[in-house]
């Protein structure tokens, strides 16, 4: 717990930072994962229909190139669930957070936050004896959900 994330104030100052101005196309963009705090895990295609379903209509293309933006930037990550397609997500605010975890349901293909680390004995174990130094990991649990469970 306790991972804070990007918010939108965050985004000018990030973007002048890299000597990018601010376009209704990156505050947009970046707006759709804020309206989707249900479901945090995005495609660029997903993210396209909810801009058109605002009445933005920016092209795929433009899409694209402004998700991989906010990824340079570290406001966005993304995510790869093994099903052929790239998600992006909300980064965490400190550099030094380790990514939480992914619980992915194999029936309905939810995907669920997991976000305690609990890996600190594992990475402190590794560091021992390998002498190798980890700065985040990513971790995703298969299995059945709650209400897929049993069925
Ligand atoms: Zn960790
Ligand atoms: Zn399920
Ligand atoms: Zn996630």
């Amino acid at each position: 717990m306790g991972e804070k994330f990007f918010k939108l104030q965050d985004l000018r100052g990030m973007l002048s930072k890299n000597g990018y101005k601010m376009t209704p196309q990156r505050k947009e963009v970046l707006q759709i994962f804020f309206d989707n705090d249900a479901d945090p895990h995005l495609s660029a295609e997903e993210v396209h229909e909810f801009l058109k379903k605002k009445d933005f209509d920016f092209g795929l293309a433009t899409v694209y190139r402004n998700l991989e933006l906010l990824c340079t930037l570290g406001i966005l990550s993304k995510v790869n669930f093994d099903d052929g397609c790239t998600r992006y997500e909300l980064a965490s605010t400190d550099p030094k957070a380790h990514q939480h975890h992914h619980l992915i349901c194999l029936k309905c293909k939810k995907i669920i936050e997991f976000e305690e680390d609990l890996l600190e004995g594992l990475e402190e174990k590794i560091t021992k004896k390998s002498g190798f130094e980890i700065v985040n990991h990513e971790v995703k649990f298969f299995g059945y959900c709650k209400n897929c469970k049993g069925k």
